[in-house]
C-alpha cells in the first residue's frame, strides 16, 4: 500500500517521514503526509535552522478513477535562530497556490484534448470546479489564430452540448478548402466572450488594410 501511494504521488519512498491513508465510506481517500527534513541551513547566513512549525496544505490529487483523493501535506517551515529568516521546505507536489498537484493538472489538460469532453465533464472527473478547469486551460493552452483565408465562409452550428451560453456556435471556415479557421461560442459582436469580440475587431482591422 505504501509503495502504491508513493508511486501515485510520484515521490520516492525515502523522502517520506510520515504517511497515513484514510479511506472514507464514500470511497474518497485522504493521505496525510510529512516529508523528511532536507534543508537545514539558512540560505542567508548559512547557519543551522530550526523547525518553526508545520502548516497543513490540502491538495487535490486526482489520479485515481472515480475516487476523490486529497493530500494533506504538512509542509514544514524553518526558522534561523541567528537572523530570524523563516522559509518553507520545498513542496514537490505543486508550485502554485491553487491546491492542485502537478499530476492533476497534467491529467486535466490531457483530457481537454478529447473532443467529446467538456469543461464540466473534466471538472467532475477530477473533483475540481469548472472555473478551475477553465483557468488551467487559459493559463496553459495558447491556440494561435489561423490566418484569414482568401474567401471566408461563416456559419452557425447547433451545438446543444456547448458549455457556453449560446446554443449555436459560430464557425469560420475557409470557403475553398472547407478548413475550420476558428469556432466561436456565438456570432454576436457584443457577446461576453472575449474571443468573439477580438474576432470582430481584428476582422474590421484586416478589412480596412
Ligand atoms: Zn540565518
Amino acid at each position: 500500500m505504501r509503495q502504491f501511494i508513493t508511486n501515485m504521488l510520484n515521490i520516492q519512498e525515502d523522502k517520506i517521514e510520515e504517511l497515513q491513508t484514510i479511506v472514507h465510506s464514500d470511497g474518497s481517500i485522504i493521505i496525510n503526509l510529512k516529508l523528511n527534513v532536507t534543508s537545514k541551513i539558512c540560505p542567508f547566513c548559512s547557519r543551522p535552522v530550526k523547525i518553526h512549525g508545520y502548516y497543513p496544505r490540502t491538495l487535490t490529487h486526482s489520479t485515481l478513477v472515480n475516487r476523490k483523493c486529497s493530500i494533506v501535506y504538512r509542509q514544514r517551515r524553518f526558522i534561523c535562530p541567528k537572523c530570524s529568516y523563516s522559509f518553507n521546505e520545498h513542496n514537490p507536489f505543486t508550485k502554485a497556490n491553487d491546491g492542485l498537484t502537478h499530476e492533476t493538472k497534467i491529467n486535466i489538460l490531457k483530457d481537454l484534448k478529447h473532443p467529446e469532453d467538456t469543461y464540466t465533464s473534466v471538472a467532475e472527473r477530477y473533483h475540481v470546479s469548472k472555473a478551475t478547469v477553465l483557468r488551467l486551460f487559459d493559463k496553459h493552452v495558447d491556440i494561435m489564430r489561423k490566418p484569414l483565408p482568401m474567401v471566408l465562409s461563416i456559419d452557425e452550428h447547433y451545438f446543444p452540448e456547448s458549455d457556453m451560453d449560446s446554443l449555436y456556435c459560430f464557425l469560420l471556415m475557409n470557403f475553398i478548402t472547407g478548413e475550420v479557421i476558428d469556432v466561436l461560442p456565438t456570432r454576436r459582436k457584443h457577446s461576453p466572450c472575449s474571443s468573439a469580440r477580438i474576432f470582430w475587431s481584428v476582422w474590421k482591422a484586416e478589412l480596412k488594410s
